[in-house]
């Protein structure tokens, strides 16, 4: 459940997008934008877009470092990122899934996540977004 697989990159439906919206409210939410985890198979530094492996829905990532999707209400409940698995095409052919393992490799991933959003976010949106993922991953990480 706490997969999320890559699908080719297209822009999102509207109805795809977890209730509340994007970021018309104090939570900010970004597109799950970002490089495989570094033991990938794939050896790339592509940003990928990930979708929800159970329903296939894009998902997101929230500034407490969880993964979530449309559905998350009701059939899709979120999951930290630590605990996601990522499978790009590439890994797919094998299928191998993998993990960001370390906290400095994914604060190194989703710098690129906050990179792509940084067009649609104010800096202030950006500046506590990042704020807030930062302090919840450590706190969160270890527990
Ligand atoms: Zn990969
Ligand atoms: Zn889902």
């Amino acid at each position: 459940m706490a997969d999320s697989r890559q699908q080719n990159p297209g822009p999102y439906d509207p109805c795809s997008v977890p209730k509340g919206g994007l970021n018309q409210q104090e939570r900010i939410i970004l597109p799950l934008k970002f490089i495989c985890p570094s033991d990938c198979v794939c050896q790339s530094k592509v940003e990928r877009i990930w979708h929800h492996k159970k329903c296939g829905n894009p998902s997101f990532i929230t500034d407490y470092g969880d993964i979530l999707c449309k559905n998350h209400l009701t059939d899709c409940p979120g999951y930290f990122i630590k605990d996601a698995s990522f499978q790009c095409n590439k890994a797919a052919e094998s299928n191998t899934w993998y993990q960001h393992k370390s906290m400095s490799q994914l604060f190194d991933a989703l710098s690129k996540a906050i990179q792509v959003a940084e067009n649609d976010l104010s800096d202030d949106k950006v500046i506590q977004f990042s704020k807030n993922l930062i302090n919840q991953l450590q706190t969160r990480w270890y527990t």
